[in-house]
């Protein structure tokens, strides 16, 4: 067979422990006997960040802004832990803070389904994506311990001096207090990437905040999806036959539970977080999970949910046999893969990637899988592969599919 020709590079962002050398059987087993792979290469592991002052990281998410889409390995974020295991200069901040600060984006997180790996909730029949905006609000929060009785006020001061106030609180007694703040610009941009992403997907956008309580705050969240729906999107969703749909927090809750999936559901910062991981649990496993950056310009940046997978690296280190699972390190390449065909007109570079996934998928349903999914699959007496032996399995059920 011919190799599949490549047009642009993909920005490929190297990794750190497990993932770092699923990437290479990945790379080795399931791309390069297939495609022409072409990849501008940037090495993201800790010790060339540490050796570059993390120059590196900045100079891949420059290299997504040129290309347009990237692919990336998870990456440790430093704590006091790693500055003495890895000897760093500096404790280095978090790569993909790093990245989404550049490229601005929102991260959509959706479950990759399977039979034999059932979600809890009965009636899930398809995924449900989160949208999770990733600025402001309680994550960029200033908070005080208020201790006795005493008036606490919200001031702007404007550049010209002036001030206006809201009172907070007429404090008889000691309490607490916090403020947030988010930006239009960036509920803007979470409001494009959501309404894009749903146009990409063809699934219908669902969004939800607390604005009956939060008239001010959460409603502008509100207005400003609206504002932007009305302006840019109505015509386009029509036509695509998906629907963008407001409703109360807590209706989306109780919807969601009755729900089939086959939707898009966008939160703010806090609910994302908190929402996503119970949509991931209830779906199986973050080791089963897509994840991708998608900023308003129309940057794609392809991920696993999860991270280095640590133990299981120490575990490889000692020699000893690991059953890591590389399915969401496997989709952040065929996504990357299938929006570069998009991009460049190549339609057999998208068929491969759909057929990539296809057999993950075959492979697990025929039993086949690592120990992560055997300890909760509902098939009977599941085969449980080394890191390794799941890769080639994969590759089998692939040749035969090609
Ligand atoms: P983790 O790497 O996601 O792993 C936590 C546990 O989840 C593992 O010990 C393993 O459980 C299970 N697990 C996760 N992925 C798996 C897979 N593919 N196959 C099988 N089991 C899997 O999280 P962590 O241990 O908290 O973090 C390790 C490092 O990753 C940290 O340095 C952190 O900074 C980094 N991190 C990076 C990203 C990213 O780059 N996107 C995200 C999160 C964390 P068992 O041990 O029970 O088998
Ligand atoms: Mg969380």
């Amino acid at each position: 067979m011919e190799k599949i020709k490549m047009i642009t590079p993909l920005v490929e962002m190297d990794g750190d422990e497990m993932t770092r050398i699923l990437w290479k059987m990945i790379k080795d087993e399931l791309l390069l006997p297939f495609i022409d792979l072409k990849t501008e290469y940037y090495d993201l592991g800790l010790e060339h960040r540490n050796e570059t002052d993390d120059q590196v990281t900045f100079d891949s998410a420059n290299a997504t802004k040129k290309y347009g889409v990237a692919v990336k390995c998870a990456t440790i974020t430093p704590n006091a832990a790693r500055m003495e295991e890895y000897d760093l200069k500096q404790m280095w901040k978090s790569p993909n803070g790093t990245i989404r600060a550049i490229l601005d984006g929102t991260v959509f997180r959706a479950p990759i389904t399977v039979k034999g790996i059932e979600p809890c909730v009965k009636n899930w029949k398809k995924p449900i994506t989160i949208a999770r905006h990733a600025y402001g609000d309680v994550y960029k929060a200033s908070e005080m311990k208020i201790p006795a009785a005493g008036k606490c006020e919200l001031v702007y001061t404007a550049k010209d001096g002036t001030e206006t106030r809201e009172l907070i609180h007429e404090f008889t007694e000691a309490g607490i207090i916090q403020g947030q703040h988010n930006l239009n610009d960036s509920i803007e941009s979470f409001a494009r990437s959501c309404f894009n992403y749903a146009l990409d997907t063809n699934q219908d956008l669902w969004f939800a905040t607390k604005d009956t309580i939060s008239k001010k705050y959460d409603h502008t969240f509100k207005d400003i999806f609206q504002e932007i729906y009305e302006k840019e999107y109505d015509e386009k969703f029509k036509a695509a036959g998906i629907e963008y749909f407001y409703t109360l927090i807590d209706d989306a809750v109780a919807r969601i539970m009755k729900a089939e999936g086959g939707f898009i559901w966008a939160c703010k910062n806090y609910d994302g977080d908190v929402m996503s991981d119970m949509v991931s649990s209830a779906f199986g496993s973050l080791a089963m999970m897509t994840s991708v950056l998608v900023s308003p310009e129309g940057y794609y940046e392809y991920e696993a949910a999860h991270g280095t997978v640590q133990r299981h690296y120490y575990k490889h280190l000692k020699g000893e046999e690991t059953s890591t699972n590389s399915v969401a390190t496997i989709f952040a390449w065929t996504g990357a893969l299938r929006k570069r065909g998009e991009l460049d007109h190549l339609p057999e570079l998208s068929t491969f990637a759909d057929k990539l996934e296809k057999a993950c998928l075959s492979t697990i349903e025929s039993g086949k899988m690592t120990k992560d999914l055997a300890l909760i699959t509902t098939l009977e007496q599941p085969t449980v592969l080394n890191s390794e032996n799941f890769i080639k399995a994969i590759r089998e059920t692939l040749e035969e599919l090609l």
